[in-house]
């Protein structure tokens, strides 16, 4: 897509620093990272989100975060990292194209998920049971 930024910096239209390029998924530094070594890795298809992409290029995506993991590790001295992504608006996504962050994490580095307040509070098994069986007749 032409006015996809993904797409542009895949494509050359804009710059990137590449990490990795391969046929199916590309690795290049978040132009805003969170910490240095923040990772995109992201497949060349433009696809929105997880759900729109096809299973095998999903799947290669998390190998190749894996494949990368130890090296943005070891390059960055982090203590650990995260590997996730954002479907939809409300969950955080801004490119709409498909892309995992790969995000070397420290200790006390105040990068984090918020729970709501009403966290940790125990689901009865009914509750879970019920939820699971929602789910499983919405596949
Ligand atoms: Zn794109």
């Amino acid at each position: 897509m032409a006015d996809c930024v993904f797409c542009s910096v895949i494509e050359g239209r804009l710059p990137g620093s590449f990490v990795y390029r391969g046929d199916e998924a590309v690795a290049f530094l978040d132009l805003f990272p969170v910490h240095p070594g923040h990772l995109l890795i992201v497949p060349r298809l433009h696809v929105e989100d997880l759900v729109s992409c096809p299973p095998g290029v999903a799947g290669q995506l998390f190998e190749l975060s894996a494949k990368l993991a130890p090296a943005v590790v070891r390059a960055t001295e982090a203590a650990g990292f995260n590997v996730w992504t954002a479907n939809g608006k409300a969950a955080g996504q801004e490119v709409f194209h498909l892309h995992l962050h790969l995000l070397p994490r420290f200790e006390d580095d105040t990068f984090g998920l918020r729970f709501p307040k009403s966290y940790p509070q125990e689901a009865g098994r009914a509750e879970l049971d019920a939820m699971a069986e929602t789910i499983r007749s919405e596949m």
